[in-house]
């Protein structure tokens, strides 16, 4: 059974994921052709220090770094590297920060310079799809609801939609019951209840949705190598309509145009 949060634990949740959307608002303002990965990783590592949070990821069953960053055909869970990024390339950013006990978990995928059109249609409708999602995000609703959402939207423009991964609940633990998935029936799944915290965070591919595990034991490939879009918010489960506590404001109105 999952236990809805206090209104003190979501007030908590709301002050960490303002700092992870800002987080990822700083990383978005350093990317561009030139750049590493690891400069990005770097940066935010930096930033969330600094403002007496902790990166979650970093440690996390052994994960390297402070951010995933997952480029063109990753789909999740990239390591930052000397990889050096070069326009036409889309880059996920996923971000945690662990903060007066409770995780924030947010992620957006930035492009780097211009763009193919295809490219660019990816990340618009993978972003709608998770924006389509979160309008489910209602008391008395089901978990399902969420996932029919994304999905119908994402691949009513020929686009797939992961399976092997899916969002999550999250409060003290980074990654909390219920699972969200991206795919699904309407009306099935566990029921959403007021103050619920979860994470939906659609992962989208150009092409096939089949993926692989690479070596290392955490980056997900797609298995054509075609594009991957993510985008994830942290969204409060209300009555009427959704809390989204986490923003993609502060990289929308950063001045730097996505
Ligand atoms: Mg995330
Ligand atoms: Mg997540």
């Amino acid at each position: 059974m999952v236990r809805p949060k206090t209104e003190e634990e979501i007030a908590l949740m709301r002050e960490n994921a303002i700092l992870v959307s800002k987080t990822l608002a700083e990383v978005g303002k350093a990317v561009a052709p030139g750049v590493t990965t690891l400069e990005l990783n770097r940066l935010a590592e930096t930033f969330i220090r600094d403002n007496g949070a902790i990166p979650s990821f970093l440690g996390y069953e052994g994960f390297p770094a402070a951010l995933c960053i997952s480029v063109n055909d990753v789909v999740v869970h990239g390591f930052p590297s000397g990889y050096v990024l070069k326009e036409g390339d889309i880059v996920s950013v996923d971000c945690g920060t662990l903060y007066k006990g409770y995780n924030g978990d947010s992620a957006y995928t930035f492009p780097v310079g211009e763009v193919d059109a295809e490219t660019r249609k990816l990340l618009d409708v993978t972003k709608e799809s998770l924006y389509k999602g979160i309008e489910k995000a209602v008391d008395g609703n089901r978990i399902g609801d969420i996932g029919h959402a994304v999905q119908s939207y994402a691949e009513s423009f020929g686009f797939s939609v992961v399976r092997e991964l899916e969002g999550h609940g999250i409060g003290k633990h980074m990654h909390e019951n219920p699972g969200v998935p991206n795919y699904g029936k309407m009306g099935s799944g566990p029921r959403l209840i007021d103050g619920m915290t979860i994470c939906i965070e659609p992962m989208i591919n150009a092409g096939t949705r089949n993926v692989y595990l690479a070596k290392n034991g955490w980056e997900v490939h797609t298995a054509d190598h075609r594009k991957s879009a993510h985008f994830e918010l942290t969204v409060v489960v209300r009555k009427g309509a959704p809390e989204v506590l986490s923003t993609f404001d502060y990289i929308e109105k950063s001045g730097v145009e996505f």
